[in-house]
């Protein structure tokens, strides 16, 4: 803000706040007035004339930080919110607007406008161009929000940016706004249904929590901790994806499934589920509020809660208490479930079929997953859960790894032993003919030099992926010989 120069403020346009000055035909009187003039201060003449012209577009937005709030008169409104605290412009218009706002602000109120100037980049279109008329390439935001609400085109315009950085606006990132949108609504939505009808759970006490319980109020902890400190440094874009990670992953996709059957059994322990449930519902429809203003308004208003969510007080992480014992039994959990749906999913186990595991482990930790075996059997399809020495071995045991120790599996429950060996030599069988295939066509001197490069390079990728694939069936075949 050096170098602060004299600048034109009058303009030729039909549009804009018009100059305050008027000229006396009779004398040449200038006069500037706030009220219009009806005489000459000099010669008592009526006959006055306006300037035509009208002040620069930016002068007038110059005046936005205080003009909106009521000034020049004292209202409540600008002793409370004046100066303000953060402006979001795009860096395009660092000197036409913020520069002017603050000179403007001094000029005239003695102060600076703003604290912060959170400068964002521009939204280019997919392919990375500036939006403009002559490439056509321009979106119209209320037909993206007619598709996809108002909340989805939000969330899209934060989703993965860093502050400055221009965006590529994709549709795929306002269906990805949609889809969490709709998570959340059915996780709202089972919650609800599962919810006493006064919603009162003042006689639940930390004693009846569960360990999950005391899981998702440590997490909770330290969610309010980031997001609110993203938040002070006007990262939206990692707070955005903080918010998401715990609703989507932790709340909805762990928690919700984790308690399930307590709900179902009812009792002290389903209350318990009850509350904490609740409780979380309303911290992540407050943490999601910035991002996602009208689905999460909505929700609070579906709960019959107090006033308005968007004038509520943002959450304090001290009500949320911390629990390492809590988080290191269930990280445990979790890390083992994942490993054996993975492995279900490698061997394609159909989802009713279950199947017995033994741990191996130190104590603290295979106790964990011993007393975990209700989450293990509904969660990862684990029949029984067994103790395991270090010493002992099982001879068709396949491991599964988590951190601190191993799940062991026998091949027999995964797979019918014969019969996939069978399948896998009919795989082999296959893979070398394409391979044989492939690699005609690629000694083909003919086909590489006169197809196009994009048709000779994919067929070099396939043939580098039958490959891989007839290395990974015959090592499949062999482990599986072992057990035969
Ligand atoms: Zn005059």
């Amino acid at each position: 803000m050096e170098n602060v120069r004299d600048w034109c403020i009058s303009r030729q346009l039909w549009w804009g706040h018009r100059i305050p000055a008027w000229y006396c035909d009779d004398c040449g009187e200038l006069i500037v007035s706030r009220q219009v003039p009806t005489k000459c201060p000099k010669c008592n003449s009526s006959s006055l004339r306006r300037d035509e012209d009208t002040l620069d577009t930016w002068f007038s937005s110059a005046l936005w930080p205080f003009s909106t709030l009521g000034w020049p008169e004292e209202t409540v409104d600008f002793q409370t919110f004046y100066p303000t605290d953060v402006i979001v412009p795009g860096y395009d218009i660092i000197f036409f607007w913020v520069a002017r706002m603050i000179f403007s602000a001094i000029e005239h109120t003695g102060r600076l406008p703003f604290k912060k100037v959170l400068i964002h980049g521009m939204v280019l279109d997919s392919q990375g161009r500036k939006m403009t008329k002559s490439l056509n390439n321009g979106i119209d935001p209320l037909e993206i929000i007619d598709i996809y609400g108002a909340d989805a085109l939000r969330f899209s315009l934060i989703y993965g940016t860093a502050p400055g950085n221009d965006m590529r606006f994709r549709e795929e990132k306002v269906e990805a706004g949609r889809n969490f949108m709709n998570k959340l609504w059915n996780a709202f939505r089972f919650v609800l249904m599962n919810l006493d009808e006064d919603r009162d759970y003042s006689d639940v006490t930390a004693e009846m929590l569960e360990v999950e319980d005391r899981w998702i109020l440590h997490e909770a902890h330290y969610a309010i901790k980031d997001v609110g400190a993203y938040l002070d440094k006007l990262e939206l874009g990692l707070a955005q994806e903080r918010v998401y990670q715990f609703i989507w992953d932790l709340y909805c996709d762990w928690y919700i499934e984790f308690v399930k059957e307590r709900l179902h059994q009812g009792g002290k322990s389903g209350r318990a589920a009850q509350k904490v449930l609740f409780d979380v519902l309303q911290l992540i429809i407050k943490l999601l509020h910035p991002f996602m203003p009208y689905v999460t308004e909505a929700i609070h208003g579906y709960l019959d809660l107090e006033g308005l969510l968007i004038s509520s007080s943002w959450p304090r992480y001290e009500e949320y208490p911390t629990d390492d014992e809590a988080e290191s039994t269930m990280t445990c959990l979790m890390e083992a479930i994942r490993a054996v749906r993975n492995l279900r999913a490698d061997y394609q186990l159909p989802s009713a079929k279950k199947v017995n595991a033994a741990v191996k482990a130190e104590d603290s930790v295979a106790q964990r997953l011993l007393d975990g075996e209700d989450m293990l059997s509904r969660l990862a399809g684990i029949g029984g859960i067994r103790r395991m020495s270090e010493a002992e071995t099982l001879e068709d045991g396949v491991s599964v790894q988590f951190p601190g120790g191993e799940l062991l599996i026998s091949m027999r429950e995964l797979v019918d032993v014969e019969e996939e060996i069978h399948r896998l030599q009919e795989e082999e069988e296959r893979l070398k003919k394409e391979i044989q295939r492939s690699e005609a066509m690629l000694n083909n001197q003919n086909f590489v030099e006169r197809a196009p490069a994009e048709v000779v390079n994919n067929e070099r990728a396939k043939l580098e992926r039958y490959q891989g694939d007839l290395k990974q069936a015959a090592e499949r075949m062999k482990t599986l010989r072992t057990v035969l």
